[in-house]
C-alpha cells in the first residue's frame, strides 16, 4: 500500500469545486485543465463518480484515488452502536482469489456440496451464502464470484464481510486479482486469513508465496506480521478445520456482536423474479430478528415477507443476524447491496420505500455530468461512434457484472458505450421498442426471449443476442464494436515499371509499355505515376499484355504493355515510372 496515496471520498456526485479543493488545484486552473480536454465545465457543476475517475486519469494525476461513499450500504455494520445487550454473531465470510486458485473447489470440500457443474462457464454467476457448523458454531460463507468480471459484486460482497479468506495457489503465488481481493478487504475494513492452496502439488512453495504476499503488505504471523496464514489442500481437505479454527478464532477477538431486539436490517445479496413466486430475494440479516410476516423496506421496494427459506431450501420461522435467508412478498426487486430494515406497517414501509426511490433520483438528476456524455465530449463528434446496449439479465447481480465488465472493453476512447436500458428478466415487446430504429443491441445474459418477442425483433430488424457465458456474450459487444470503427486503408507496394513506350494518353485511358524493375504488376493493382520525385496521379490496371497477348501479370524483368484508367487526365511519358500497389481496407481490432 502507498502511504502516499489520498483518498476522496465522493458521496453521488462531487462539484467541480469540490473536486479542485480536494486536489489541492485552484477551481481556475482544474476548469482550464478540463477546458483543454474539450469540456466546458463551471464552478458547481456537479460529477459523478465515473466522471471525476476519469477527469483525474485524463489529467494525469498520480497518487489520488476515489472511493464511493455508499452511505447506505458500506456503513451498515458498523452503522448501529451496539447496546449492553447485543449477542456473538457468526463470522460473515469470503472467500476471494485469483481465478482458479481454488475458491470454488474450498466452499465445495467446505460445504460438502457439488456446486462446480451447474456453473456456466465455470464461473459462479451469482453471490449467495451458505452457512456451516464448527466445533457448534456456525459460520456464514458468501460465495463470491471469481471471476475479474464481477469486481462490482465482490466489492460490495466485501462490504458484508468480516473476514476475507484470500485464496493463494502455493504454485501460482500473488496474481493481479490476489491484489484485487486483498484492497477489497482492507478498503471494507474486514480481516484478512490467508489460505495458502494446493500444497499437494509439485511444485507448490508456501514460503515463496508467503514472500510474494509479503511485498504485497501481507506479513504472516510466523514472520513477525499480523496475518494469519494457512496451507492448505481444498482438494484433499488438508488442514481446512485448522483454517476454520482460524476464522472462528479471528471472529472471537474482533468480538462479532449483534443486537437483536431492534427491528431487523440487513442487506439485499440477490433478487430476482421468479414465475409464480414473483420476486425471490436472498437477504443477509445483520441486526435484529427477520420473522415471517413482517414489513420490510429496501430501497425503493417493500413487501411483507410471505416465506422464508434458509440456504438448504428449509423454512425458517425466523432469522437472526449473520443468516442468509430466501424471502419472498416483495413487491418489486430490491437492488443487490440494497439495507433492508424491518417496518411497523405496510403504510410505513411503502411510504419509506417511495421516500428511497425519490432520494435516488435526486441524486441522480444531481449528476448533470455523466461519463458518457464526458467521454462524447472528448471524442470530437464525427470520431466519435456510440454503441447502444440494452442488457437483460435472469436476476440483478447478472446485470451488473454484465454492464460492469462492458464498460471494462477497452474502445481506446474511439466509441462510446451507451447503455440504453438495464433490466431483470426475460427480453420483452418494450424492450424491442426501445431499441427499434436506433440501432440498438439487446444483450441477455441467463434469460429467454420469448418467440412473439423475437418476431417482434425480427420484424423491427432489432439485434437480440442472448448467452449463459459472459465471456461470449463479451466477445460478441467486442467485435460489435470493432465493427463501428472505420476500417483501415492499408496499401502494399508491388512493383515498379519504367515506362519505355507511350501508345495512346487519353483524359481517362492509357496504354503504355516498359520494364519491370522490381516485383510485379498485375490485373485491377493502382499505380502511382511518377515523374521524377513528383507524383503525377493515380491509375488503375485494367489489363496486362506480354507479346500482344494478355497475362496475367509481369514480373521482375519482363517487357510488356499495359491498359490503365486514371481519373487525373495525366499525359503519360517515356521515362515516367508505375510505382504499382494494392489498396485494401482492414477491419479494425480493439
Ligand atoms: P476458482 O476459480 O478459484 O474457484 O478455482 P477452482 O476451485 O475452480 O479450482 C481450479 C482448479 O484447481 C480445479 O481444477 C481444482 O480441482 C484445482 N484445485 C483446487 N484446489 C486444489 C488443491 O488443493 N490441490 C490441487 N491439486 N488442485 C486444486
Amino acid at each position: 500500500m502507498d502511504d502516499q496515496e489520498k483518498v476522496i471520498q465522493i458521496a453521488g456526485s462531487i462539484t467541480v469545486d469540490e473536486l479542485a479543493n480536494s486536489l489541492g488545484l485552484s477551481v481556475t486552473s482544474l476548469i482550464g485543465e478540463l477546458f483543454k480536454q474539450g469540456i466546458v465545465a463551471t464552478i458547481n457543476q456537479r460529477l459523478d463518480f465515473d466522471t471525476a475517475s476519469l477527469i483525474i486519469e485524463e489529467l494525469g494525476i498520480e497518487g489520488v484515488r476515489l472511493e464511493k461513499k455508499n452511505t447506505s450500504t458500506q456503513t451498515a455494520r458498523n452503522r448501529r452502536e451496539l447496546s449492553e445487550k447485543a449477542v456473538l454473531r457468526p463470522p460473515v465470510v469470503a472467500v476471494m482469489g485469483h481465478v482458479d486458485h481454488g475458491k470454488t473447489t474450498l466452499l465445495d470440500t467446505l460445504l460438502n456440496k457439488k456446486t462446480v457443474d451447474d456453473e456456466a462457464g465455470g464461473i459462479t454467476q451469482h453471490i449467495s451464502a451458505y452457512q456451516l457448523e464448527h466445533d457448534g458454531r456456525l459460520i456464514t460463507f458468501l460465495d463470491t464470484p471469481g471471476h475479474e468480471a464481477f469486481a462490482a459484486i465482490r466489492q460490495h460482497g466485501a462490504m458484508l464481510t468480516d473476514i476475507v479468506v484470500i485464496v493463494v495457489a502455493a504454485d501460482d503465488g500473488v496474481k493481479p486479482q490476489t491484489v484485487e481481493a486483498i484492497k477489497f478487504a482492507q478498503s471494507a475494513n474486514a480481516k484478512i486469513i490467508v489460505a495458502i492452496n494446493k500444497i499437494d502439488r509439485e511444485g507448490a512453495d508456501v514460503a515463496r508465496t508467503m514472500a510474494d504476499l509479503a511485498q504485497h503488505g501481507l506479513q504472516a504471523e510466523e514472520w513477525g506480521g499480523d496475518i494469519t496464514m494457512v496451507p492448505i489442500s481444498a482438494r484433499r481437505g488438508d488442514n481446512l478445520d485448522k483454517l476454520l479454527d482460524m476464522i472462528l478464532l479471528t471472529a472471537d477477538l474482533e468480538e462479532l456482536k449483534a443486537d437483536i431486539d431492534i427491528p431487523a436490517e440487513g442487506l439485499v445479496i440477490e433478487s430476482h423474479m421468479e414465475t409464480g413466486k414473483g420476486s425471490v430475494v436472498n437477504l443477509l440479516v445483520t441486526g435484529g430478528e427477520l420473522k415471517v410476516g413482517e414489513f420490510v423496506v429496501a430501497g425503493s421496494a417493500y413487501g411483507k415477507v410471505r416465506t422464508m427459506l434458509d440456504f438448504k431450501g428449509s423454512p425458517k420461522g425466523k432469522a437472526t443476524p449473520s443468516t442468509p435467508v430466501t424471502v419472498t412478498g416483495f413487491k418489486d426487486l430490491p437492488n443487490f447491496g440494497d439495507q433492508f430494515v424491518e417496518v411497523e406497517n405496510e403504510k410505513i414501509a411503502r411510504k419509506q420505500a417511495l421516500l428511497n426511490a425519490q432520494e435516488v433520483a435526486d441524486e441522480a438528476a444531481s449528476a448533470n455530468v455523466t461519463s458518457t456524455d464526458l467521454l462524447r465530449m472528448m471524442n470530437t463528434a464525427d470520431n466519435s461512434k456510440v454503441f447502444n446496449v440494452i442488457v437483460k439479465g435472469d436476476v440483478l447481480g447478472s446485470v451488473t457484472s454484465v454492464v460492469d465488465s462492458l464498460k471494462m472493453i477497452d474502445t481506446k476512447g474511439e466509441i462510446t458505450l451507451n447503455i440504453v436500458a438495464t433490466g431483470v428478466g426475460d427480453v420483452t415487446e418494450n424492450d424491442v421498442y426501445m431499441a427499434a430504429g436506433d440501432n440498438t443491441v439487446i444483450y441477455g445474459f441467463n434469460v429467454s426471449v420469448p418467440t412473439n418477442i423475437a418476431k417482434m425483433a425480427e420484424r423491427d430488424g432489432v439485434a437480440i443476442r442472448c448467452y449463459r457465458v459472459i465471456y461470449e456474450l463479451l466477445e460478441n459487444a467486442k467485435a460489435s464494436m470493432e465493427d463501428l470503427l472505420d476500417a483501415e486503408v492499408v496499401e502494399t507496394e508491388m512493383g515498379e515499371m519504367k515506362v519505355k513506350g507511350v501508345f495512346r494518353t487519353e483524359r481517362t485511358s492509357i496504354i503504355a509499355g516498359g520494364e519491370m524493375l522490381r516485383g510485379k504488376v498485375a490485373v485491377g493493382m493502382l499505380g502511382r505515376v511518377m515523374r521524377g520525385k513528383e507524383q503525377i496521379g493515380e491509375v488503375k490496371v485494367d489489363s496486362v499484355q506480354k507479346e500482344k497477348m494478355d497475362v496475367p501479370e509481369l514480373v521482375e524483368g519482363e517487357l510488356g504493355g499495359l491498359a490503365l484508367s486514371t481519373e487525373h487526365k495525366i499525359v503519360m511519358e517515356v521515362d515516367d515510372r508505375i510505382k504499382f500497389f494494392t489498396r485494401e481496407l482492414v477491419k479494425r481490432k480493439l
